[in-house]
């Protein structure tokens, strides 16, 4: 994919801002009725947010929404902005757009832009896309900081002529023109120096979302050396690591220790989540670990760290898990070990061998470990799931996550061409907590997420993939969570098979 170079240098920082009149509200929403489904504090559209206004100047400050109850009632007030944003991930994607139809309904001058992974990767679906979505403007795509501050700019520049807007090539920022013609122009440069996000907690911007419900997340670095063609960082676009600096990861965790410190002294959670897609492969890591290590010292927090570790530099890994004392859970995640499922999913360049061997050593430091396993991945058959869920279980991860293979919108394998290739067999289900209906302008909003999941290929029948369920829903109630934990130590030192007892 051609990228656009149009990063702001130096001199284009030292320019004065130009004006944007234009009130701008950002919103990652969840669902909250069963109970909140991503609980996360909105860092990405937090960082958007204070991103734009560092390289444009608006009359006010973007206002962040999560809660679709908050967003709801700001529109029921009658409070107009000139420009919302949505941020577009598989657990938010239906409930994002019925908003976005009710306010092209009762604000029609209100300019809509959506944003995130959950957009095809081949022009011709992504065409599909747009056109099945009349009530957005704009879709950009890749990172949004740049892109959504250049979208804002020309909006300003064309004195809201939205068309105008839609046929000039603004790159990552996609969109249907009023004569039918969809425009999509190439993907803009990543963001290479990430300092240049001022960061939207130190900022005091995400402060609201403190409410001990939900889980402060981290990114100390963008970007993953891996190809996983199920992933939507798999493609090249995401291969180069970009990092945050030390200064900056410190000033950020000091700043939620402190938050989550007064959230917990009033009966709330105390974790934290690390955004990394290969946490401590890189040395930068280690001193992340260390600056953690000191705000549970000074704050009690987090109890419990969330991350995807590296895939190699196991040593590494090992050396941040015994810094940080326990609080990191080891991730071998395998997906599959079978040499010709990990080629087809070009994953054949990370060691299988050396995640298997995290989970001995993750219970020598006293760590909790867990492995993924995706069913149903190109090659892929029930006595190659088997085999690799039974060489998991038997190397000691404490909690294995057996997943379905999702079709995800943005990856390799979500495209129709791979489908095809595959023969896979799609079969379509809500995904869990993802529903629900909210009042907004007086009328009855009813939203739920579907994802379209893998049931059978060339090499997997739908009979076998049944199976495979069966013990995806025995090992999950039987080996997770230290329940058996007693029983499984048992029959490891008997030298029984605990897949074989499964
Ligand atoms: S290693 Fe993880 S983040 Fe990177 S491409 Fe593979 S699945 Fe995606």
């Amino acid at each position: 994919m051609a990228v656009a170079q149009i990063y702001p240098d130096e001199s284009a920082k030292a320019a004065a801002k130009p004006r944007v009149p234009l009130t701008v509200w950002l919103a990652d929403l969840t669902y909250t009725q069963q109970t909140i489904a991503a609980d996360v504090i909105p860092n990405a559209i937090g960082g958007i947010a204070t991103f734009s206004e560092s390289i444009v100047d608006l009359p006010q400050e973007i206002q962040l929404f999560k809660y679709p109850e908050a967003l709801a009632a700001a529109l029921n007030s009658g409070s107009k902005p000139d420009v919302i944003g949505f941020s577009n991930y598989v657990w938010n994607s239906d409930l994002s757009y019925q908003f976005a139809c009710l306010i092209k309904k009762h604000l029609p001058r209100t300019i809509v832009v959506f944003g995130g992974p959950n957009y095809p990767v081949k022009v011709d679906e992504q065409e599909v896309f747009l056109r099945s979505r009349p009530a957005i403007d704009f879709y950009i795509i890749k990172e949004g900081e740049l892109a959504f501050a250049r979208l804002l700019e020309a909006l300003a520049e064309a004195s809201g002529n939205v068309e105008a807007v839609k046929e000039r090539h603004i790159p990552s920022v996609h969109a249907l023109g009023a004569d039918g013609a969809v425009h999509q122009p190439e993907a803009i440069q990543r963001i290479t120096d990430l300092d240049l996000i001022p960061s939207p907690y130190v900022s005091g911007r995400l402060d609201s979302f403190f409410d001990g419900k939900l889980l402060p997340i981290v990114q100390t670095n963008r970007g993953c050396p891996f190809s996983c063609t199920f992933c939507v960082e798999g493609v090249r676009y995401y291969s180069k690591v970009y990092k945050n600096t030390a200064e900056k990861v410190a000033a950020e965790l000091d700043y939620i220790g402190q938050k989550m410190a007064e959230a917990r002294s009033k009966g709330g959670r105390n974790d934290l989540f690390i955004a990394d897609s290969n946490f401590a492969m890189y040395k930068e890591d280690i001193e992340t670990a260390r600056q953690l290590a000191r705000t549970r010292e000074l704050y009690n927090w987090p109890e419990y760290i969330n991350v995807a570790t590296g895939k190699n530099q196991k040593e590494r890994v090992l050396e941040a898990s015994r810094i940080i004392d326990g609080a990191l859970r080891l991730s071998g995640s395998v997906q599959s070990l079978d040499p010709q499922v990990l080629e087809n999913i070009k994953r054949a360049n990370i060691s299988a061998e050396g995640l298997m061997d995290l989970a001995l050593k993750a219970s020598e430091v006293g760590a909790n470990s867990y492995s993924e396993i995706i069913l149903g991945l190109p090659g892929d058959s029930k006595e190659k799931h088997f085999k690799t869920v039974r060489t998991v279980m038997d190397a000691g991860f404490t909690n294995l996550y057996l997943f379905q293979l999702m079709f995800l919108h943005g990856s390799e394998l979500g495209t129709i061409e791979s489908k095809k290739s595959n023969e896979s067999v799609s079969r379509y289900r809500v995904l869990p907590r993802c529903y629900g209906h909210f009042d907004v302008f007086g009328e009855r909003l009813i939203a739920a997420e579907i994802e379209e999941i893998c049931v059978a290929s060339n090499t997997l029948s739908f009979e076998d993939y049944l199976e495979c369920r069966t013990l995806h829903l025995v090992a999950t109630i039987f080996y997770n969570d230290g329940i058996f934990g007693t029983l499984l130590k048992l029959l490891r030192l008997l030298g029984v098979s605990v897949f074989h007892w499964i």
